[in-house]
């Protein structure tokens, strides 16, 4: 049986350490703010909303959150965008996706300052991602990239896939794969032979949003399997969360494994704060803490 990767573990131990350099912080007058928007009722968006002002208040940061209308044209979201960008006490900010369809992603995105960009989604930050230059890198993928090296240590030659090639998941893991040193495949909906490329890969990252779609009889005898798939299905009439990997058979040959729930789920709001702690202190000059 393979080891469990306990991400809620690394993600608490990772929140007490951004809490210390907090309070560091304090003694200086400073206090990291991070905002969130909300465009409308999606109840996934108000469950993880809550959670990300939660999990802000408890490390000691300033937490505010907006809520707006369903119906909130694309010009007042850019206005409400604009006053934070101007607002000193914010240093990131969030835009809680998806929005609704009178209102264009990528133009909200890219009105975001990229130095309040906490999510790390701006074209900014992507391309200062791609060409290895210090920026705010998305959540969910430097998540999982700590975990891997907590795991592993050292990902020096190691065959990488990472099943989902979307722009906040699988594109900015497959860079942050190869500035380790990976040689890295992304797959996607078209790729041909899936199984015969995960068979073939020390570490598997599965951004697909299918339940349990990456058999376990795919996995390589030792690899490393992080699934940041959250899928919510209904078994033996029960509604329950699984992943993307079939993670009953998979255990049974991965050398470690990432549970859903628990495994990168509390990385991404971990490293939302984690983010927030960056921006404030590149804002304010100081030296950026190091955690891995
Ligand atoms: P997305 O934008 O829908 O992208 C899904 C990707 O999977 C696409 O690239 C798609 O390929 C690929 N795909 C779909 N069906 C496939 C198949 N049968 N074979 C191979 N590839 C396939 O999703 P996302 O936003 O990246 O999220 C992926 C999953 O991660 C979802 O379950 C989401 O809920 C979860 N997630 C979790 C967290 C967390 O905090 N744990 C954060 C973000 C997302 P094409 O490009 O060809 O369509």
């Amino acid at each position: 049986m393979s080891k469990l990767i306990d991400g809620k573990k690394f993600a608490d131990s990772l929140c007490n350490k951004i809490a210390e350099e907090v309070i560091k912080l304090e003694t200086k007058n400073i206090t990291p703010g991070l905002a969130v928007i909300r465009v409308g009722e999606d109840p996934a968006s108000t469950v993880y909303i809550n959670m990300k002002a939660k999990k802000t208040k408890e490390v000691g940061m300033h937490s505010v959150t907006k809520i707006l209308d369903e119906n909130t044209s694309q010009e007042d979201l850019l206005k409400v965008i604009e006053e934070l960008n101007n607002d000193k006490s914010i240093n990131g900010i969030l835009v809680q996706l998806p929005l609704p369809k009178q209102i264009n992603a990528d133009s909200v995105i890219n009105t975001i300052n990229p130095d309040k960009d906490v999510d790390g989604f701006h074209a900014i930050n992507t391309g200062r991602l791609w060409t290895n230059i210090d920026s705010l890198v998305p959540c969910t993928p430097l998540g999982c990239k700590m975990l891997l090296l907590d795991e592993l240590k050292n990902l020096t030659g190691k065959k990488a896939i990472i099943v989902g090639r979307s722009n906040i998941v699988g594109k900015p893991m497959a860079s942050l794969l190869i500035a380790e040193n990976c040689t890295v495949t992304i797959a996607h909906s078209k790729t041909a032979n899936l199984e015969d490329e995960v068979k073939k890969s020390d570490i598997v990252i599965a951004a697909v949003g299918v339940p349990e779609m990456i058999k376990g009889s795919w996995i390589k005898p030792g690899a490393t399997v992080i699934d940041v798939g959250i899928n919510r299905i209904e078994k033996d009439g029960k509604k329950k969360l699984v992943g993307d990997v079939e993670f009953s058979e998979a255990e049974k040959s991965a050398g470690a494994i990432t549970p859903v729930p628990g495994g990168v789920g509390p990385m991404t709001i971990a490293c939302l704060l984690h983010n927030t702690l960056i921006a404030t202190c590149t804002k304010n000059n100081l030296e950026i803490p190091k955690f891995f």
